[in-house]
This record gives C-alpha cells, sequence and structure tokens, in this order.
C-alpha cells in the first residue's frame, strides 16, 4: 500500500514546487522505491486543454490522451515513469463529477456539501493506483491561504486522518526572502505560511524553503522551533544552474532522507545516484555548443514550450553540447526578405506546436529558409503541417495551399487545405468522429498513437525501428491525397498511421535533416533517456555548426 507524500506550498507561487516533488521522486527511486506522481489544480477549468498557453503554459499530454499540467512533464522526466489520466484533477473535473451524480441521484437525496461530497471526491481520486506504488507524490497546486484550494486542503487533511498512523506526510515549500539591507534570510513570511497550514489542520513534516543562500544554523533552529518541524527537516533549495541539478542538490541537502525519517524507514537504503551524476557531468562539461532558432508564437512564455526547451537539452546531453535555444517570433517575418538577417547563424530551426493562424506565414517562411539553405529543420505538429504547406506551395506550384485551420479562423475560403479538419479516425478498433462544431475541450486527437516507418527512411533509422507510438494532439491532419504527388517533388511521407491514412513523417532525402512530425516527442525526452528525434537533430545542428 503506498505512503503518500503531500506537497503544499505558501508565501508565494511559482517556488518549484513541481519540480521539487518530480526531485523528490527521483530520489526515492534511487533508493529503490517505485514511486507515482500527481497534481491536484485548485482552478476551475475541468483540465488545461482549454487555455491559452499565455495563461497557463504548455499542456502536457499523457499516453492515455489527458490533457494536463505541465509539472507532469516535469514528473516524467524526472522519474521516467509514464503519466496517466488519472494523475491530473482540477477543481472543474471534481465538481463536474459531483454534479453528474448529483443529477443522476446518486446521492440519494442529500444535501450535496463541499464537505463531504467534494473531499471525498478528491479523496477517491487520491487512492487510485495506491495498491501499485511504494510512495504516492501529491502535490496541490496554489498556496496555502487560496480560496478554491481549501477543498483540497481540507481533503488531504482528512486523508492522513483516515490513513493508518505514518501513512501520510506533508511537505510545505516556501520562500526566505534575503533583505540586503540588514543582510537577512527572513523566515517570518514561513512561519505565517505554516500558521495557515496548521489553522487547517496539517502539520507540515519537511519544510523545503526556497532561498538565495544557504540557510545559517540560526535561522534553521528559527524555522524548527516556530514551525514545529525538526532542525533536520529544514532544506534548502537554492537556485540551481539546470533543474537537472535538483536531484543531487536537495540529496546534499538531506530532503529524501528527511522524508524517510518521517516515515521512520529505518534504516534507509542506500541511494544509487549514478544516472543523475552523468546527466549532470553532461551539463557541466559540453565540448561544444550548438544554436538553434524555435521559430513560433507563443514565444514570449519560455513555459509555452517547456518540454521543447527541455528536449533540446536532452538532445544536448546525448551529444555533450550546450544547446542555445533563442526563441524567435514568427510574426517578424511576414516578408520573406526579412528572413535571412534574422535565421543567419543558427545551426538548426525548429518550428514547434500551434493553434490559429496568426504568425503562420512567418513558420512557412522559416521551413522555406531551413529547406533551401540546408539548415537542419525539425517541424513539430503545426510545424510538420507548415512544412507541407510550403512544399506544395514551392515545390508542387499549389500558391494558395493552406490549412482548414485558416479558413475556419477567418470563416472565408482562401486557401487550397492541404491539411484539412479530421472528421474520422481510429483509435484501436475504435472509430472516433467530430465535427467542426464539437466543444473545444477534449475533441482533438489526443494521446499515443502506433505510426509505421518506411523502411530505410532517416526517420526509421533514428529510431531504429519501423515501429513507433507517439503522442499527438492535433485537429488537423495532411491530406494524404497529396502524398504522391509531393513524394514526386522530394517530400516523402515516411510515417503514416497503421492504416495508412494518416501522415505522421515526412522528411527530404538528400537534405541533411528536414523533418515534420505530426506527434509530440518532446513529451517523451528525458535527460537520461534523450528522445532519438532531439538528439539526431542535435547531432545533425552539431555537423551543421562545423560547416559555418
Ligand atoms: N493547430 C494544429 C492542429 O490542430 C496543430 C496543433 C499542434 O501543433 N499541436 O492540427
Amino acid at each position: 500500500m503506498a505512503r503518500y507524500v503531500f506537497i503544499t506550498g505558501g508565501v508565494v507561487s511559482s517556488l518549484g514546487k513541481g519540480l521539487a516533488s518530480a526531485a523528490l521522486g527521483a530520489l526515492l527511486q534511487a533508493r529503490g522505491y517505485s514511486v507515482r506522481l500527481r497534481k491536484l489544480d485548485p482552478y476551475l477549468n475541468v483540465d488545461p486543454g482549454t487555455m491559452s498557453p499565455f495563461e497557463h503554459g504548455e499542456v502536457f499530454v499523457t499516453d492515455d490522451g489527458a490533457e494536463t499540467d505541465l509539472d507532469l512533464g516535469h514528473y516524467e522526466r524526472f522519474t521516467g515513469v509514464a503519466a496517466r489520466r488519472t494523475d491530473s484533477i482540477s477543481s472543474g473535473r471534481i465538481y463536474s463529477n459531483v454534479l453528474e451524480k448529483e443529477r443522476r441521484g446518486d446521492y440519494l437525496g442529500k444535501t450535496i456539501q463541499v464537505i463531504p461530497h467534494v473531499t471525498n471526491e478528491i479523496k477517491n481520486f487520491l487512492h487510485i493506483g495506491e495498491e501499485e506504488t511504494d510512495f504516492m507524490l501529491c502535490e496541490i497546486g496554489g498556496t496555502v491561504g487560496d480560496i478554491e484550494g481549501l477543498p483540497f486542503f481540507e481533503a488531504i487533511r482528512q486523508f492522513g486522518q483516515d490513513k493508518p498512523r505514518g501513512q501520510c506526510i506533508y511537505m510545505h515549500l516556501t520562500l526566505l526572502p534575503f533583505i540586503a539591507a540588514s543582510g537577512e534570510l527572513k523566515t517570518k513570511p514561513t512561519q505565517h505560511s505554516v500558521k495557515e497550514l496548521r489553522a487547517i489542520g496539517i502539520a507540515p513534516d519537511v519544510l523545503v524553503c526556497r532561498s538565495e543562500m544557504p540557510i545559517p544554523p540560526k535561522e534553521r533552529e528559527k524555522l524548527a522551533l516556530f514551525c514545529n518541524v525538526r532542525p533536520e527537516a529544514v532544506i534548502a533549495a537554492q537556485d540551481l544552474a539546470s533543474i537537472y541539478e535538483a536531484p543531487l542538490a536537495y540529496h546534499a541537502e538531506g530532503l529524501d532522507q528527511a522524508v524517510l525519517d518521517a516515515f521512520m524507514i529505518s534504516p534507509a537504503p542506500k541511494p544509487n545516484l549514478a544516472k543523475w551524476e552523468d546527466v549532470i557531468d553532461r551539463i557541466h562539461n559540453p565540448e561544444g555548443e550548438v544554436k538553434v532558432a524555435i521559430v513560433g508564437k507563443y514565444t514570449q512564455l519560455e513555459d509555452a514550450y517547456k518540454s521543447i526547451a527541455e528536449a533540446l537539452t536532452h538532445g544536448g546531453i546525448a551529444n555533450r553540447v550546450k544547446v542555445r535555444a533563442e526563441w524567435i517570433d514568427s510574426e517578424l517575418f511576414e516578408n520573406d526578405d526579412d528572413i535571412p538577417p534574422l535565421l543567419e547563424g543558427f545551426h538548426a530551426i525548429l518550428v514547434p506546436g500551434g493553434f490559429g493562424e496568426r504568425g503562420t506565414e512567418g513558420m512557412v517562411h522559416a521551413a522555406r529558409f531551413a529547406r533551401t539553405r540546408k539548415v537542419p529543420y525539425m517541424g513539430i505538429c503545426l510545424g510538420m503541417q507548415l512544412a507541407v504547406i510550403e512544399a506544395s506551395r514551392d515545390l508542387l506550384g499549389l500558391a494558395d495551399a493552406g490549412s482548414e485551420e485558416f479558413d475556419h479562423d477567418a470563416g472565408e475560403r482562401r486557401f487550397t487545405p492541404v491539411i484539412y479538419h479530421l472528421k474520422e479516425w481510429l483509435e484501436g478498433n475504435r472509430t472516433i468522429k467530430r465535427e467542426v462544431t464539437d466543444d473545444k475541450g477534449g475533441t482533438m486527437r489526443l494521446g499515443a498513437y502506433d505510426a509505421i516507418l518506411s523502411e530505410g527512411s532517416q526517420a526509421a533509422e533514428i529510431y531504429g525501428s519501423t515501429a513507433i507510438s507517439e503522442r499527438h494532439r492535433h485537429r488537423y491532419e495532411v491530406d494524404i491525397a497529396y502524398r504522391e504527388k509531393l513524394e514526386g517533388c522530394g517530400l516523402h511521407f515516411s510515417g503514416l498511421s497503421p492504416d495508412g491514412r494518416l501522415p505522421e513523417i515526412v522528411e527530404i532525402p538528400g537534405h541533411p535533416w528536414y523533418i515534420g512530425v505530426q506527434f509530440h516527442p518532446e513529451l517523451k525526452s528525458k535527460p537520461f533517456a534523450p528522445h532519438p528525434l532531439f538528439a539526431d537533430f542535435i547531432r545533425a545542428a552539431l555537423e551543421q555548426s562545423r560547416l559555418v
């Protein structure tokens, strides 16, 4: 039966709770335990799938097709455990479940209340899969004291009571601000935050404190005394040059030991951290550097493409080089002539996923630049669709080639659609049907789908296999009807859905590296297991850097 660690935050948001949870997961694994990580988000959206990337950063898609919080990406990157639909929940989902049950009459005429109905629904969710894993790490989004977070805090308090003693612990993450004038780290905000937590009945066992410097013994003792935790359970979390230092840094601070102590696990199994030492060695001692341009539309907020940034870093780890990624707003490329000065000097170009027409002409121009100048190009999802549009316009002579998506946005037909709205497809043996008028939430082609790669293609060589499975999140597809014509002009369709109807990968034989993929390979890359496409893309970038 799983032991539970509940991870909460206080003082301010964005302290790296997700990262601390992920690093703790990695450390428990290093000691031989199995782990599963979970995120409970207090917002009212049913899932983040309908939120703009500017609101919420990237939407992380699981194999089983859930659109989840980007913290699940951290969890997967640090533990290698594939997240599931049941690892992410929001108030919106909880309330919609409760209201559905109420309408069905499941509550047998009772008055439906936050306690116990909403809290029970949260607890039911927490129980899922508890027999399969040694440790369940559950992170509560937001900070203690937020109105919408209250049912979650109440639920995890009750959960600890329901379980036998010693099966649940609480870890609280706060900030120790440094006041330059007095040269001190201040503990008061943390004291207040813990007071707030205790007022709702939760006493933290472990305190993780973000601070710019090591916590001096005096402050550590003060925190232990006022917050009622052991001094060894006050863990300093300093800023790190790379997020992948987190497991080693937290281990050095004693986080995993403090957690095992709180569960009274003694003697604690010795950790094996060789995997993380190797990752850090590769990050700290690169043998070169490559510059990659990411030409997209949500470039003001790096979190919008979190997994891509990380997967590029992993590609660097695989090749022992530093990857310098620069985000370029594609709207700067409306005009063909503006491209060369902006894209000159990069060793590779990546066009990521996106929605809507804005910025797409610039991305088409970037794809053309990469194709004609023989610069390595990776197109992901929308980036693949735009590579096909570019080839249709320039190689096939279909000057008005475009995507139905852009015509839908504009409400008029301006393009010949080489990319169309998919209305029906196979998921395993099940046929899924969609209409343009469907709800926006959860209706895309989502999650893991198989693809078959053509023998001898560059893609098959990179994967070392002709059968792959990758995660999807899109509504539109490249029209297979254009396959023959485009292949005749040099754009090879090297990956297809098993029924041969949906193009999954395109590539240009003879180009150093020009690959578009309909799926999101970045979601499955890990620092200790870089995704083959990213590893090879960075290898090609490195070769390019030797040419220029
Ligand atoms: N907007 C495109 C589609 O829905 C691409 C989606 C994406 O890049 N994730 O098909």
